[in-house]
């Protein structure tokens, strides 16, 4: 089998055949754990960075451009390097590079020309962040050898994807991205931005699978809860001035609320309590409690804050009924992606072949399965 990086210095050799030697660069994908819908309220996530990356290769060059081709997209984008710091986003993959590039011109990392050649295995647009892996990986071929904060990258990278992409993310996944850790999950306080790494119990394992649908509700229903979100905090503000964020609230708080604020308020509160209570239970290696805090999380999703879809609460439904699953959940945005499985080691096999025939009799596709180990975030490799 041809390795990943190998794939990606094919690519560059094939698109510049001119080009330099290459420098290559990794960022991980990551699946939440749990905590999901939280980040932009301020709040607390528990993602983990996955085995699977996006690569960038690249070489300086002396035509006065900065070249980009992604083997996934198998396409080629251009840009004049004085064009970079005024540019306008385009409305496709491009912008998330040329993005980076900006908010590094910004942040007193100039963009000398260059060729770049992309490769990612993260599934994209299933929820595994495939957006923040291409993001921190420009950025780290990008800054060539010049070093910068850990954190500062990660926000560098959130502001392109929000700023120039548009698309208002909270921290959790350039975070998780930039400061993967191996065998551990991360506990970021969305907030402080910062972290405490959790190591995961033995005995179970982090099983994803993708329902391979994407509906296109999901952009719009994220901007919406962004809103929504926003509704509830101005209401709870006249109540009491303390309150910025849902962070800043607990579930037992929520009386001045009713109706669709109530609902989304009450997830992300729950929401937050529910990270902190799974952070616990995988400290003592608590798998049942783990599990059932997986399962309370994705009903919350389903029924308060409304972003499942179908297929993945058929996923769940059904992993559920399965020997040896601890608890799931739908993981990512929402309105399709991947699901969350917590696995017991001896049953992975059964639950594979269970979960795929399931979903396939129903829905006709075959899911992508997946055992995700805790990696490491992003950094150098050749
Ligand atoms: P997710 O981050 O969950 O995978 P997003 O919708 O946030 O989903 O990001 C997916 C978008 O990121 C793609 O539509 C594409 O524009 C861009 N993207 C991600 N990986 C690549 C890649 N390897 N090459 C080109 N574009 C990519
Ligand atoms: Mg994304």
């Amino acid at each position: 089998m041809v390795s990943a990086p190998e794939t990606v210095r094919a690519a560059f050799r094939k698109h510049f055949p001119d080009g330099g030697a290459v420098e290559i660069f990794r960022a991980p994908g990551r699946v939440n754990l749990i905590g999901e819908h939280t980040d932009y309220n301020m709040g607390f996530v528990l993602p983990m960075a996955i085995d699977l990356c996006c690569l960038a290769a690249i070489a300086p060059a002396n035509h006065g451009k900065l070249r980009v081709y992604s083997q996934n997209v198998q396409a080629l984008q251009e840009w004049p390097i004085e064009s970079i710091s005024d540019a306008r986003p385009a409305g496709n993959w491009g912008d998330y590079v040329l993005g980076v590039a900006q908010q590094l011109a910004r942040a007193g990392f100039p963009v000398g020309a260059a060729d770049l050649a992309i490769y990612s295995t993260v599934p994209v647009g299933s929820g595994l962040s495939s957006s923040a892996s291409l993001e921190v990986s420009t950025a780290l071929a990008l800054l060539g050898g010049r070093t910068i904060a850990k954190k500062d990258l990660a926000l560098l990278c959130q502001r392109a994807e929000r700023e120039f992409v548009g698309v208002p993310s909270g921290i959790m996944d350039q975070y998780a991205s930039v400061h993967g850790e191996r065998g551990k999950a991360l506990r970021i306080d969305c907030r402080s931005v910062s972290h405490q790494a959790v190591a995961l119990p033995d005995g179970a394992a982090i099983m994803v699978v993708n329902s391979m649908v994407k509906h296109e509700l999901g952009g719009s229903a994220y901007r919406d809860r962004v809103r929504e979100c926003a509704e509830a905090v101005e209401e709870l503000r006249r109540w009491s001035p303390k309150v910025h964020s849902l962070r800043d609230v607990i579930s037992t708080d929520l009386a001045p609320l009713s109706g669709v604020p109530l609902k989304r308020a009450r997830h992300v509160t729950t929401e937050g309590e529910r990270v902190e209570s799974f952070t616990a239970a995988a400290e003592i290696g608590d798998l049942k409690g783990m599990g059932d805090l997986l399962v309370a999380s994705h009903r919350s999703l389903q029924h308060d804050y409304e972003v499942s879809c179908e297929e993945l609460d058929f996923l769940v439904d059904t992993a559920l009924g399965i020997e040896g699953v601890y608890g799931a959940r739908m993981t990512g945005g929402g309105f399709g992606g991947c699901t969350v499985n917590l696995v017991a080691i001896e049953n992975v096999e059964n639950f594979e072949i269970r979960i795929s025939s399931a979903y396939e009799i129903a829905y006709g596709k075959i899911p992508q399965v997946f055992r995700f180990l805790p990696d490491a975030g992003a950094e150098q490799v050749l």
